[in-house]
């Protein structure tokens, strides 16, 4: 009797499980429709991707009800995670192909990160506050995203894993890192928002050719934390 209960109970439980990770699934599917398809972004492995990476796991327990909002939120030692236009935008603007090496500066919350793996990328992430790091990884691990994360000042790269299909700066730079746009691969891409401070950034894509000749182009006008540390100027 006790048995049948205890089982009634657990198959209870296991029914409604799915329900409450499906109230997230509509909330993620409505973001993916309303803030992203509806916009500009058309790339479908961003579309899929997004329609699959649980970000209400990347924002702080008590915010996950707004986890798929069109807006930005904080995580914690003065950062934020972008706003999930923003994440699809960079990731269409970069082109990210699967198989692809993909160098992102600023881990953050890790849902960048994740965004790219799910992308099918192979994703390298420097992160110069060590807590951040380290949260991160630990949730991207949980939630099977094999993404290799090194605490460090992004201005620099990861020359050990260089060269890279792709980079994405999540955070505003005063101009672009000469290390950056080095560790680059003929062909190319990297975005990153680029400005004087003061909140007010370029999201400039540097292409670099089959002949290693570089162009930049501004993309639109954005809003990012600062890019600290390396030879940014004060
Ligand atoms: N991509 C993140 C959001 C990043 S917010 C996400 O998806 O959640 C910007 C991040 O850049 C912050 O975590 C900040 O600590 C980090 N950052 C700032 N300057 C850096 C630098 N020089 N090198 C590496 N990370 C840096």
């Amino acid at each position: 009797m006790f048995t049948r209960r205890f089982l009634g109970c657990l198959l209870l439980l296991t029914l409604a499980m799915p329900a409450q990770g499906g109230d997230y699934a509509a909330a993620r599917k409505q973001m993916v429709a309303r803030q992203l398809a509806s916009r500009d972004i058309r790339d479908q492995q961003v579309l899929a991707a997004m329609g699959r990476v649980p970000r209400h796991e990347f924002v702080p327990f008590k915010m996950r009800g707004q986890a798929y909002g069109d807006h930005p939120l904080p995580i914690g030692q003065g950062q934020t995670i972008s706003q999930p236009y923003i994440v699809a935008f960079m990731s269409q603007a970069v082109r990210v192909k699967p198989g692809d090496k993909v160098l992102e500066i600023g881990t953050g919350s890790g849902y960048q990160a994740a965004v790219l793996a799910a992308m099918g990328a192979k994703v390298y992430s420097v992160e110069i506050i060590p807590e951040l790091a380290q949260r991160a990884g630990t949730l991207l691990k949980r939630l099977g995203y094999a993404v290799h994360i090194k605490v460090g000042d992004g201005n620099f790269g990861w020359p050990q894993e260089a060269p890279f299909d792709a980079i994405l700066v999540t955070a505003a730079a005063r101009h672009v890192p000469p290390k950056l746009v080095e560790q680059l691969k003929p062909g190319g891409r990297m975005v990153i928002p680029v400005g004087p401070g003061a909140w007010a950034e370029e999201l400039v894509l540097v292409t670099k050719d089959s002949q290693g000749k570089v162009k930049k182009r501004s993309l639109m006008a954005v809003r990012f934390v600062p890019l600290v540390g390396g030879d940014q100027p004060k």
